[in-house]
């Protein structure tokens, strides 16, 4: 039996399944893999229930979501201080690729944008013989509740086309905001974006989020709580980059967007929202991404400010 959520969820995907404005993102112009069609819409709630409609179990690339993850593991592992005296906690408002590094410190605004999630890349270390790569999709897997991997074909595309990425990692080393060597971290940083997940995975990643970090259908602990307030709140204010004031107005919950097709909200305590559509907008976000947030946010009253 279809439950009336299903059941909403079913016709919201099919209304805004007409909708096809928007371009797949291809690094460097290199063909894309993914269907532009594809359209996926997952809900995964704290207690663990998950409601799925549409192309919820195609893989697609992480892209900028990932960022949202190594920003906390960066300050599990290095603290708050160590990681803000890198990295600021400013809305930018800036596209995601900008060369935006504070004057006289380098030090990127946040960590949503690339340039802050480069530093946060090198800060994150290897440890007990893994190195930092496998720490990383070590916590992403424990946020999804099953084993990730790297698509080794999206990674070796976004390395041939990673010129303004590979200039903005030496700019942030010549800052010393980078200590490491800027091609490992960049390579790094153009792995985590490579890593794969569905839709549904996606939801039950933002579910982890809206749960303190720990994992609603596993009951893992894959976060800890202080650092997923913190990637929260910066979310807020920057993880829609140009476009992060418009989604906080008509969205009103914590997301973020990958140019892979990806789009996660979060209302902490209650529940995760995944969207996937490949086709993008402007500022790289989900064009059908950003339509089916606003519509779950005003129709089931997701927004963080309710007056009444
Ligand atoms: N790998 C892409 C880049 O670094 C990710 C960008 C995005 O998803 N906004 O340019």
């Amino acid at each position: 039996m279809e439950s009336p959520i299903e059941s909403y969820l079913r016709h919201l995907h099919a209304e805004l399944s007409e909708q096809r404005d928007g371009t797949v993102y291809t690094p460097g112009g290199a063909p894309s893999l993914a269907n532009p069609d594809a359209f996926g819409i997952c809900l995964a709630t704290t207690d663990g229930q998950v409601y799925e409609v549409g192309d919820t179990r195609t893989e697609f690339t992480l892209q900028s979501l990932s960022k949202v993850f190594t920003y906390a593991v960066a300050l599990s592992d290095l603290g708050f201080d160590a990681v803000d005296a890198k990295v600021d906690v400013e809305p930018s408002g800036d596209p995601f690729n900008e060369i935006s590094l504070a004057a006289g410190t380098g030090r990127p605004d946040n960590a949503m944008i690339n340039a802050g999630a480069l530093a946060v890349t090198s800060l994150i270390k290897g440890s007990g013989g893994k190195s930092a790569i496998k720490r990383i999709v070590r916590v992403l897997s424990d946020c999804a509740g099953r084993e990730l991997a790297v698509s080794e074909p999206v990674f070796t595309a976004e390395r041939r086309h990673s010129d303004r990425n590979h200039a903005l990692a030496y700019l942030l080393s010549s800052f010393d905001i980078i200590e490491d060597d800027p091609t490992t971290v960049l390579e790094n940083y153009l792995r985590h974006c490579s890593v794969q997940v569905t839709c549904r995975d996606l939801a039950i990643m933002a579910a982890t989020l809206a749960n303190g970090g720990t994992n609603p259908v596993t009951d893992v602990q894959a976060l800890d709580l202080a650092p997923v307030e913190r990637v929260l709140s910066v979310m807020m204010t920057s993880g829609m980059y140009d476009d992060a004031g418009a989604w906080l107005t008509a969205v009103g919950m914590p997301a973020k967007s990958g140019v892979g097709g990806g789009t996660l909200a979060v209302l902490p305590g209650q529940l995760g929202v995944a969207v996937f559509s490949p086709r993008i907008d402007a500022h790289g976000n989900s064009v059908r991404g950003s339509l089916a947030s606003q519509r779950l946010s005003q129709e089931l009253e997701l927004h963080f400010v309710r007056a009444a």
